[in-house]
């Protein structure tokens, strides 16, 4: 069977691009190598900061705009297609420091945010101590309370959009991977896979921490790399706190039934998911130096998962290189649950129709 759209990679980016393609009435298989959202989708931590509510010139700042709307209208016409709660909550969240340095990096993000009319409060050692009893407040500097910081649960999510996709006949290749691209002068006109070829009108590469070596094939270099994040996930009798708790690049992020993730690290170990005792033991302190009662709290697992990390920070969302039909959606970093709507809307716009829904270049392939 030849098919409309292939899209090669089975994590938050290419289920959502599916999803989007599917509705959009186009013949979709989704090629994955081993089970479907398994990879850094599953692994992260589903937090979805508050989104810009003004007219944003930078097109990074159009996704995160385009992207906090989604979530919450996805979450509804998800639940209402396949019954599946994705876990999307506006939560909020507070963002901590504890030295100087990040006191003043937290008041000079707060006029960025007054720029972008994100809601935020200052709130004083006090404050806090009124609205979270279990916080500890003694290292405390400075706290800002972001009320429209939302987070969902990124398995239920996955959940979901295979549940939708599947309804609109989706197909669903998996334990297959692609080992090339086949490509004749402008286009590609298959996939060399470990289930024989794959054909279809158009391709599109969500493949997070694996596109360079996939890409490197076509001479294309997406320049991706693994960048591995540990997490561990407590468990508490009580709730602690209902608010997701920032500081600098660690967190604590509560789910409503005791739950709660801390993470995470950020480090180069090429494609090795293992975790290790030193970060483990880091992030187990840094959760019980903000809430010291998790102390007596379970750990139920901890992982480590591979975030697509680019040397910009900035995804690749483009056309391949002089080739008409074949796309990239990949290296999202840190952000590729909370972008994932914004990218499938304007990559399936673009492969439907030939133009994306904004602006994408500074997403470029080719940028420097
Ligand atoms: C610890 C941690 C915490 C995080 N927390 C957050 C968060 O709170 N909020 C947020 O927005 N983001 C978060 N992230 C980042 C987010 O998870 C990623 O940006 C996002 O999951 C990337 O999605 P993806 O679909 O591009 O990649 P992946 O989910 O990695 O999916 C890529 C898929 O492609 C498949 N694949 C690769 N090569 C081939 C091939 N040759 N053939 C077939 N299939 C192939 C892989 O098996 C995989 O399933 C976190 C990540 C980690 C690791």
């Amino acid at each position: 069977m030849i098919y409309d759209c292939a899209v090669v990679g089975g994590g938050v980016i290419g289920l959502s691009l599916a999803w989007r393609l599917a509705l959009a009435g186009s013949r979709v298989i989704v090629v994955e190598r081993q089970q479907l959202a398994r990879e850094a989708s599953w692994a992260g931590a589903g937090i979805l900061p508050a989104g810009p509510r003004t007219n944003m010139e930078h097109p990074y700042d159009q996704l995160r705009a385009i992207s906090s709307i989604r979530h919450a209208e996805w979450a509804e016409q998800l639940r209402e297609d396949t019954g599946i709660d994705t876990g999307y909550r506006v939560c909020g969240g507070l963002h901590m420091a504890r030295t100087p340095g990040e006191s003043a990096a937290l008041r000079g993000w707060r006029l960025q945010l007054d720029d972008e009319q994100i809601e935020s409060l200052e709130l004083s050692t006090d404050d806090l101590a009124d609205s979270e009893s279990a916080i500890a407040s003694n290292e405390l500097r400075c706290c800002l309370s972001l009320p429209d910081d939302a987070q969902l649960r990124n398995p239920w999510f996955l959940n979901a959009l295979i549940a939708a996709g599947r309804r609109l006949s989706v197909e669903f290749r998996t334990d297959c991977e692609v080992r090339s691209i086949i490509r004749r002068g402008n286009q590609v006109t298959g996939l060399d896979t470990s289930d024989g070829t794959i054909q279809a009108g158009s391709y599109c590469f969500t493949t997070g921490a694996w596109t360079y070596p996939l890409l490197h094939g076509l001479s294309i270099r997406a320049n991706i790399v693994p960048i591995r994040g540990q997490m561990i996930l407590f468990r508490s009798e009580h709730v602690l706190t209902r608010r997701i708790i920032n500081e600098g690049s660690r967190y604590l992020v509560p789910r409503e039934d005791g739950r709660l993730l801390a993470g995470s690290s950020e480090e180069e170990a090429g494609y090795d998911k293992s975790t290790t005792d030193e970060i483990l033991d880091s992030l187990r302190a840094f959760a019980e130096s903000w809430l010291p009662d998790l102390r007596q709290a379970k750990i139920e697992a901890s992982w480590a998962g591979l975030r697509p990390g680019s040397y910009d920070g900035f995804p690749y969302l483009d056309r391949l290189p002089d080739i008409d039909n074949a796309f990239i959606a990949a290296g999202h970093f840190r952000s590729g649950l909370y972008l994932s709507p914004a990218t499938a809307e304007n990559m399936a716009q673009w492969m439907l129709t030939g133009e994306p829904l904004i602006s994408l270049d500074p997403f470029c392939l080719l940028r420097r």
